[in-house]
């Protein structure tokens, strides 16, 4: 019997060799053994003619997308709250509605939306923050695992500077949930993982910090957490954390931002140079949040800067600072900021060119999760086929420009199928 993730996938294939320059087979095979990538040829070889094939002939079979950061519980209020920024915008929308997932029935309904419009995406991997409410945060991860897609997801801490209706009790109740949390899920899934969620620095304490820090090194977690979004909260977190040199540091002095374990720091606008050098010496993944930086006047992150150096990037949406789930827009977005950044900001750092950002959509985030983002042999198998015929009447393109085209006009396109590490999800 063949093992579902199986598969011989034929059409026309397009995926990132670097970040410079993609692969593109018209009409290609690639073949994938027990959810794992064995290459993608123009002839489907000898050893794999026992596979079954899924002929999608003309569509565009390209990588998953790895979404790095997204908030599930804020995409019931998506689109609202876009004239604030970001310390105005937490308070009044986002604490408000988060307290409703201490509401199971709510929790369960509000995330089951989101987690069939991320099935229905083009994203395949992703990073996801819930609240610090245990039960729900668990809904969550069970809905997660049953949709097929491959996630890391965090039980918020926040233990300060958050509405009483919201905050939890104290650096012990925080942990000992946390501890529950934990315990409680694992083992229990195959495609869902906890990550460590502090929120950020102004609404965690030290203690609780430092204890996440003793939970992490035990669980041998990863940790996920907020950087130098806006001004007023960089400005903040120097009152909060007086004896910290900066932002990052207030979290590499608790032993929490990388180093011997992944880390994922959203946004990381206003970084120093020394920062900058902390985040590269401890591995911290960059998660550009370009569509959220500006519905919330925050910034544009210096992406070629951070790229120039050699850092780790990859694209996210922020749901629902951003306002698109949709990962292909963030592509377009990264581009379109880094254009006014090159051009009001700093003439050296040229505008993201469309093959850089699709890598970071795909290999740049995916590498997160592994051996994730590209078709070459080793790669997880995540694929998801693009019907762009409706952008394909008038004129001849070759691959790389129906990419290209699918991602400015994504309203003209239709997602056909999706695979994650080798299975065919339900779409
Ligand atoms: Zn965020």
């Amino acid at each position: 019997v063949q093992k579902e993730t199986s598969i011989v996938l034929k059409g026309d294939i397009c995926y990132s060799i670097d970040s410079e320059s993609v692969n593109s087979v018209s009409g290609g095979y690639l073949v994938c053994i027990d959810g794992i990538c064995q290459g993608v040829f123009d002839e489907l070889p000898e050893q794999y003619a026992a596979l079954q094939i899924h002929d999608y002939q003309h569509s565009l079979i390209i990588p998953g997308m790895t979404d790095l950061h997204v908030h599930a519980p804020q995409y019931s209020f998506c689109g609202l709250g876009m004239d604030m920024e970001l310390l105005e915008w937490l308070d009044t929308q986002t604490f408000p509605e988060e307290a409703r997932y201490a509401d199971l029935e709510y929790a369960r309904k509000a995330y089951q939306t989101f987690t069939d419009d991320l099935t229905h995406s083009v994203t395949t991997r992703a990073c996801i923050f819930a609240t610090c409410h245990l039960k729900a945060t668990e809904i969550l991860m069970d809905q997660m695992e049953q949709s097929g897609l491959i996630t890391k997801i965090g039980k918020v801490n926040m233990d300060r500077n958050a509405p009483s209706y919201l905050c939890e009790e104290s650096a012990e109740a925080s942990i000992k949930d946390t501890l529950r949390w934990l315990n409680e899920t694992s083992g229990r899934y195959q495609r869902t993982e906890p990550i460590l969620t502090p929120r950020f620095i102004p609404s965690c304490t030290d203690e609780l910090m430092t204890k996440l820090s003793q939970i992490r090194r035990e669980w041998n977690l990863s940790v996920q957490s907020h950087l130098s979004e806006n001004m007023s909260e960089v400005d903040w977190v120097k009152n909060l954390v007086p004896d910290a040199s900066g932002y990052a540091d207030a979290y590499d002095r608790v032993g929490m931002f990388g180093g011997d374990y992944p880390a994922i720091m959203a946004h990381c606008i206003y970084v120093t140079k020394e920062e900058q050098n902390l985040m590269k010496q401890n591995g911290v993944y960059v998660a550009h949040c370009p569509s959220s930086n500006t519905n919330l006047s925050s910034g544009i992150a210096p992406i070629r800067r951070y790229l120039n150096e050699g850092l780790k990037v990859g694209l996210a949406t922020d749901l629902a600072g951003g306002h698109s789930i949709s990962m292909l827009q963030m592509i377009v977005n990264a581009i379109s900021v880094s254009k006014l950044r090159f051009r009001l900001i700093d003439e050296k750092e040229k505008p993201l060119r469309f093959t850089e950002a699709f890598y970071l959509a795909t290999i740049g985030g995916g590498s997160f999760f592994g051996k994730v983002g590209s078709f070459d042999p080793d790669y997880e198998m995540d694929a998801v086929i693009i019907d762009d015929s409706e952008l394909c009447k008038l004129n001849q393109y070759n691959i790389q420009q129906r990419l290209e085209r699918s991602a400015y006009l994504e309203s003209k396109i239709k997602i056909q199928a999706k695979y994650v590490a080798g299975r065919q999800l339900v779409i």
